[in-house]
């Protein structure tokens, strides 16, 4: 299936299962490197990076914890607009390893408030794990280590993110037509 429907929007394959999947095991074996007796806690955002979790995790073989937690939207009372709640996070956090575990970083905003959120209770080091990112769409200077793939700024689904709540299911990534 090369192309695919999904409300009004047509999409197109850009990335392949197996080139996801070739790129997923090289970050997993970067972590295995880097953080070996460090015993980190895997901390997944829900809901787009549960198709990368799983698959990262099947290769991660150092000792480790993972749990998950999502980001609540609500309506702030600044002039800022939606601004997001870190739900979920019930480990003791205090002087662990933290590798965050996201699906993909726009602008950078929701990683920059999940940073701050988690930095409030006191981590050891907090490392971000991302399965896309969009480098000329970063607003705010993130350091985000591990990397499976950069991608152009257009719109895609598949491998865990959606459109309007549909697409996540796909194991390969499309990008929208037009
Ligand atoms: P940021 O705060 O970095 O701008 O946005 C991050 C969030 O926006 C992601 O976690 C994801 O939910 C959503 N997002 C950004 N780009 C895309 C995209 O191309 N496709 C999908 N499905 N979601 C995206
Ligand atoms: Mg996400």
């Amino acid at each position: 299936m090369d192309t695919i429907q999904i409300k009004d929007k047509n999409f197109t394959i850009s990335i392949r299962e197996k080139e996801i999947q070739k790129e997923v095991i090289r970050v997993a074996n970067e972590i295995n490197r880097d953080l070996a007796g460090e015993e980190p806690l895997f901390l997944s955002v829900l809901n787009g990076s549960f198709m990368f979790t799983s698959d990262l995790m099947k290769h991660i073989t150092i000792p480790c914890e993972i749990s998950f937690i999502k980001l609540a939207s609500y309506q702030g009372v600044s002039s800022t607009g939606t601004i997001k709640e870190v739900i979920g996070i019930n480990e003791d956090v205090t002087d662990r390893t933290i590798v965050i575990v996201e699906d993909i970083v726009d602008t950078g905003l929701t990683m920059q408030r999940l940073l701050e959120t988690l930095g409030t209770r006191h981590p050891k080091k907090i490392y971000i794990a991302s399965l896309l990112v969009k480098p000329d769409k970063l607003k705010v200077d993130l350091d985000i280590k591990y990397v499976a793939m950069r991608i152009p700024n257009d719109f895609i689904v598949g491998y865990g993110l959606d459109y309007d709540g549909y697409g996540r299911n796909y194991p390969d990534i499309y990008t929208v037509v037009d």
